[in-house]
C-alpha cells in the first residue's frame, strides 16, 4: 500500500477539515508515494516511541498528538523534535498525526474513552456540532446499571491503562452514578457543558485546583481526573482497526511505551 492510500483512510474516518483552526493535522513528514506495510499507533511523537518504530520495523506513525503545533523554522538535530524528524526521515518513516479532528469524529476519541470505562448503548457528543449533533468534543453514556461513585472510579481506573498518577476523585464517593461524560485529554472548557448536560460525573483529564474545587463546591456532577495519556491511548486500538477493516493490507500495532509526562506517583 502507498502512503497515500494509507491516509486516504484515515481522512475520510477523520476529516481534517473538522480539525480547530489552531491544530495542525495530516502528514508531518514522509513521500506520500512510499510503500507503507507497518503501521504504529502511539499517542504522542517522542523518541520513545519513534525507537518502538524502528524496532518493528514501521513505515508509518501515527500520532494523536502533533510534532509542531506552533510551527518551526528549523528541524535541525539541535533539539528533541529537530532529532525525532532526523530519525524517521533517515530510517524511512513516516509521521501523520489525527489530533482534534480525531476528537470530534465518529467514532472518536471520546467513544473510545467511553467504552473503556464501561459506558455502554449509544453515546452522544457532550458539545455536538451545530450542523452535525452526532459528531463534537466529549461523549456521554450510561452506566449497565446505576453504581457508586467510588466503584465507578474504580472500575475507570481498571478500563484505562495504568500511570503512576492512577486517578483523581473529586465528590462523594458514595454519590449514586448512572449518566457519565467523558473528554478525551484537558476537558477543563468542557465543565459547563458537562454541569449542563445534568451528568452525574464528568471523567477527564489535566483537570485543574480551582475550577475543579468551584465545580464540586457549586453542586455540579462529580469529576474524575485521569492521566492525559491514559484517557487517548483507547483510541488508538479504534483508529487501527478502522485502517484494517478498510481493506488496505497493513499490519498495525498499537504503541505501548506510557508517554504520559508523569513517571512516577509517590
Ligand atoms: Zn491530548
Amino acid at each position: 500500500m502507498s502512503l497515500t492510500n494509507v491516509i486516504e483512510v484515515l481522512e475520510a474516518a477523520y476529516p481534517p477539515a473538522r480539525a480547530e483552526s489552531w491544530d495542525a493535522v495530516g502528514l508531518v513528514s514522509g513521500d506520500p508515494a512510499q510503500e507503507v506495510r507497518r503501521v504504529l499507533f502511539a499517542v504522542d511523537p517522542v523518541a520513545a516511541v519513534a525507537d518502538e518504530a524502528l524496532e518493528w520495523e514501521a513505515d508509518l506513525i501515527v500520532t494523536h498528538h502533533p510534532l509542531y503545533l506552533r510551527g518551526t523554522t528549523s528541524v535541525a538535530a539541535t533539539t528533541p523534535k529537530g532529532r525525532l524528524i532526523h530519525t524517521l526521515i533517515k530510517n524511512d518513516v513516516a509521521l501523520y498525526t489525527a489530533h482534534t479532528n480525531a476528537d470530534v469524529a465518529n467514532p472518536g476519541v471520546s467513544d473510545a474513552l467511553a467504552r473503556a470505562v464501561g459506558l455502554v448503548d449509544d453515546l452522544v457528543p457532550l458539545q455536538p456540532f451545530p450542523d452535525d449533533p452526532w459528531r463534537g468534543l466529549g461523549r456521554i453514556g450510561e452506566l449497565p446499571s446505576e453504581m457508586t461513585l467510588g466503584e465507578f472510579a474504580a472500575q475507570a481506573a481498571k478500563g484505562l491503562p495504568r500511570t503512576p498518577g492512577g486517578i483523581r476523585v473529586a465528590g462523594d464517593l458514595t454519590r449514586p452514578v448512572t449518566r457519565v461524560a467523558v473528554s478525551g485529554g484537558a476537558g477543563d472548557s468542557l465543565l459547563g457543558t458537562a454541569k449542563a448536560a445534568g451528568v452525574d460525573v464528568f471523567l477527564t483529564a489535566d483537570l485543574r485546583h480551582h475550577p475543579a474545587s468551584e465545580f464540586v463546591e457549586s453542586g455540579g456532577p462529580a469529576l474524575i481526573d485521569a492521566a492525559h495519556w491514559a484517557t487517548e491511548w483507547p483510541w488508538l486500538e479504534s483508529a487501527a482497526s478502522i485502517l484494517r477493516s478498510s481493506g488496505v493490507t497493513v499490519e498495525t500495532r498499537v504503541s505501548a511505551t506510557v508517554t504520559d509526562a508523569w513517571t512516577r506517583g509517590y
